[in-house]
């Protein structure tokens, strides 16, 4: 019997696209599922990562965000206790206006509790904070046998450090705290300084070390003298207190796919020379708010529509730090400007040494650099596979939730740990994402 298409799923990236069944889940006893399916199965947030690690091909998705409680507050210790479908904006909209603010957040406030602990994100703050799973005290994780285990550093610890950064593969975290920080205002004293050169992003970096939150846009078209161009931007919570209010809604949404040949190295290297002279002087301060500090781009809903139907490719590495020059980020910098390729959300950082609480947790200590490209077949393929041969020669590693095409040998040598932590995933669950690093598939 020919079996009826599924329909298709895609990521944040749009690529790649597969087939799944999509099972959405509303209270944390909807799992394990009444009728177990015979497929495999995988949880999945809001989808907000890039490539394949929140999709599985013929498989069952576990549609979370209709677990989206906020459980329990207690003021007095800043700990919340929500359903793992709720987002970080849910939270910031209750948060916020009672004075606090979420222990580390990504570039975009619509991921879940759940995502967030399952690719242990990182944000602006990790030089200081380390990663959102050094600030989650307790989470719930149910398996596919029904077996409920309540996990903390101290309590399943094993269980506890698999499943944080475990890609979902641990089994399903129905609930979770998060420890909130105290803000009086929802300001940000934000300071801008325009940089040329990987050598004085590292001296910026090393200055501002101080400050809460730090992360540098950087221009990956520029050559010659304006190689490695860019604006650092450092900022802190303001100590002025003010009335604390809800975010408003965003009000603008890209309707439409854009054709293709709109993005090119011509109209991105424009809107790069614009942005790196947005700010005429060399250093810049201001008050504002937090939303365009750390949200740039979710004022425009759908913006991953601007890389048209084919979507887009994140790169995002992390190299250790190297004596003199920091020559690996440099030769990837030198990679992309030679390829043709163009990128504009290029940002760069450096992550500090707090230790993360996940076995297969991104972030170490070095330089982290992430940036997109158009997908232009085998173009952006085989940079990719350049870059992340780069990063591999250098020690560093490639971040799963960025990722649609590291191969197996790459996942291998950057998570050399990935055989121990196998034996902690769910036999009824998979990903794309594993079976293509694991090869398996
Ligand atoms: C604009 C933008 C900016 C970003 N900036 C950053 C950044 O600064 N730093 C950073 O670290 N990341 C960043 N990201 C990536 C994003 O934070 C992560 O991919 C995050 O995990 C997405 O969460 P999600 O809820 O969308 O989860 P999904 O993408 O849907 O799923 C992610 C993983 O979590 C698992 N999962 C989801 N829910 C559960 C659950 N309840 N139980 C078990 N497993 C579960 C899934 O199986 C999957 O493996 C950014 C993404 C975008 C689109």
């Amino acid at each position: 019997m020919p079996r009826n298409p599924q329909p298709k799923f895609e990521s944040w990236g749009r690529y790649p696209k597969l087939e799944a069944d999509l099972v959405p889940l509303h209270w944390t006893t909807d799992f394990p599922l009444r009728h177990s399916p015979t497929t495999k199965i995988l949880p999945v947030g809001a989808g907000r990562s890039y490539g394949d690690v929140c999709l599985l091909e013929h498989g069952t998705l576990l549609k979370t965000r209709g677990m989206d409680r906020l459980l329990h507050f207690n003021p007095e210790t800043g700990v919340l206790r929500c359903e793992a479908g709720a987002t970080l904006a849910e939270i910031l909209d209750f948060a916020v206006p009672r004075g606090f603010f979420l222990p580390v957040t990504p570039g975009t406030k619509y991921v879940t509790v759940g995502g967030a602990i399952a690719n242990d994100i990182h944000g602006k703050n990790h030089h200081i904070a380390g990663t959102f799973g050094c600030h989650v005290p307790r989470f719930e994780l149910v398996r596919s046998d029904g077996a409920h285990f309540e996990c903390s550093p101290t309590e399943n610890a094993d269980w506890f450090s698999a499943t944080v950064g475990g890609m979902g593969l641990t089994g399903l975290i129905t609930w979770a705290e998060v420890r909130l920080r105290p803000i009086v205002s929802r300001k940000i004293q934000y300071k801008g300084t325009k940089f040329v050169g990987i050598d004085e992003f590292v001296a910026l970096s090393k200055a501002a070390a101080h400050s809460e939150y730090t992360i540098a846009w950087i221009d990956c078209i520029a050559t010659g003298n304006n190689f490695a161009r860019g604006i650092f931007m450092q900022g802190d919570h303001s100590q002025q207190p003010e009335p604390l209010k809800r975010s408003k809604e965003p009000w603008l949404m890209l309707p439409l796919d854009v054709p293709e040949f709109a993005l090119n190295r011509f109209s991105i290297g424009l809107f790069n020379t614009l942005y790196y002279n947005r700010q005429w002087s060399k250093e810049k301060n201001a008050l504002v708010d937090y939303e365009p500090f750390f949200y740039p781009l979710d004022c425009l809903l759908h913006w991953n529509r601007m890389y048209g139907k084919s979507g887009l490719l994140q790169f995002q590495c992390v190299l250790p730090w190297e004596d003199g020059q920091q020559m690996g980020i440099i030769k990837i910098l030198k990679t992309i400007t030679a390829s043709g390729l163009a990128s504009f959300l290029a940002v760069i950082k450096v992550f500090g040494d707090a230790p993360s609480p996940g076995m297969l947790s991104f972030p170490m200590p070095g330089i982290t650099l992430a940036l997109d490209f158009p997908i232009r077949s085998d173009i952006s393929f085989d940079l990719l596979h350049r870059l992340a041969d780069i990063a591999q020669e250098h020690s560093g590693r490639m971040y799963p939730a960025k990722d649609a095409r590291m191969t197996a040998g790459q996942f291998q040598s950057f998570y050399p740990q990935w055989q121990s932590f196998s034996r902690y995933i769910d036999p009824a669950f998979d990903s794309a994402f594993w079976q293509r690093v694991t090869a398996h598939g």
